[in-house]
């Protein structure tokens, strides 16, 4: 009887040791996840997408913070800054990686001050305009904005966004200037755009898909080397007289340098199954966006793919001239 009676308490008491120690157990509060663009555009519905499928095996709710601003770098700024400890994590895309050409003075280095987790997705960009922009196709929309030089406005989420970055090659391309205009993010500008206040964006599918296909705004082309599921009848800038014109909007995510390793493993575990699940598959490719394969999704493919993309565009954009600082 004593004997059993001992087993039994031993017994609760490993149970409430267990408890406790689970309870311990990251993720013990709600994570933030910053965004360093406004709401509503590609950055902030590709976060939050992604963190409502990410809470469900973290079971904690993840917290999107908009900390916009100069292109993505004061959000940026503020997460290398945050604390390691996995409950501040950040979002960014292409824009990460061009910074540094933009920004000689960067505060923050993206490969040092920040633990990659994994990439999340790829995207096209679209030229767009407002709809009763006088161009029908993208030669009508070139030759529109070269017979008004300088005066079609072009909106972008500031400079070292995806929106500047495609505008500055288009520019360069057409060998022609327009009158630009930064925004906080695409998702402000667009507002601009639907109401014709400003008459053209080169953005992110993720933002403008469903004002085309509504009819609310017009494509001319897309930024990828082939045409894309959703927006079939909209051609390459390739194929519509931009030769070679091909920018690809990735997007990953990144905690704080120093966030602890099995941190990283459980959210790139979190991640990953985040991004097998079909009906947030169908969500991003309803936007024309694609979430990327598992193999991507890790902390090494981003190094690797984070330090190429660096080493692309650096000396394409140096080459342009274009400095914020
Ligand atoms: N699409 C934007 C960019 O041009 C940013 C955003 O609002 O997501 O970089």
């Amino acid at each position: 009887m004593f004997q059993k009676i001992v087993k039994s308490l031993a017994y609760i008491l490993v149970s409430l040791l267990a408890t406790t120690a689970g309870a311990k157990q990251y993720p013990t509060k709600a994570i933030t996840l910053i965004v360093p663009f406004a709401s509503t555009g590609p950055s902030d519905t590709t976060a939050r997408i992604l963190a409502q499928f990410m809470s469900f095996s973290l079971k904690q709710k993840i917290v999107i913070e908009n900390i916009s601003g100069t292109g993505g770098t004061i959000g940026a700024a503020r997460a290398a800054q945050s604390a390691p400890d996995g409950y501040t994590l950040f979002v960014h895309h292409i824009g990460h990686a061009t910074a540094p050409a933009f920004y000689p003075e960067l505060s923050y280095d993206p490969i040092k001050d920040f633990e990659p987790i994994g990439l999340i997705n790829d995207g096209a960009q679209t030229f767009v305009s407002r709809a009763d922009f006088p161009a029908k196709d993208f030669e009508e929309f070139v030759a529109y904005i070269k017979a008004n030089k300088g005066k079609v406005s072009m909106a972008n989420a500031g400079t070292g966004s995806a929106s500047h970055l495609c505008g500055l090659l288009f520019q360069e391309a057409i060998q022609t200037e327009v009158a630009t205009v930064q925004f906080s993010g695409t998702g402000p500008a667009m507002r601009d755009l639907l109401s014709g206040r400003i008459d053209v964006m080169c953005d992110q599918t993720t933002n403008t898909t469903p004002h085309i296909k509504s009819g609310k705004i017009k494509a001319y082309a897309v930024t990828t080397p082939k045409r894309i599921g959703i927006l079939p009848d909209v051609p390459t800038a390739d194929e519509a007289g931009l030769p070679n014109f091909e920018i690809s909007v990735w997007h990953a995510l990144y905690a704080p340098k120093g966030t602890p390793k099995p941190i990283i493993d459980q959210l790139t575990k979190a991640l990953q199954a985040a991004l097998q699940n079909n009906i947030l598959k169908l969500r991003y490719a309803d936007l024309g966006a694609e979430a990327v394969s598992q193999d991507r999704a890790t902390p090494e493919a981003l190094r690797a793919h984070l330090q190429s993309e660096i080493d692309r565009w650096g000396p394409i954009i140096r080459k342009a001239g274009v400095y914020a600082n």
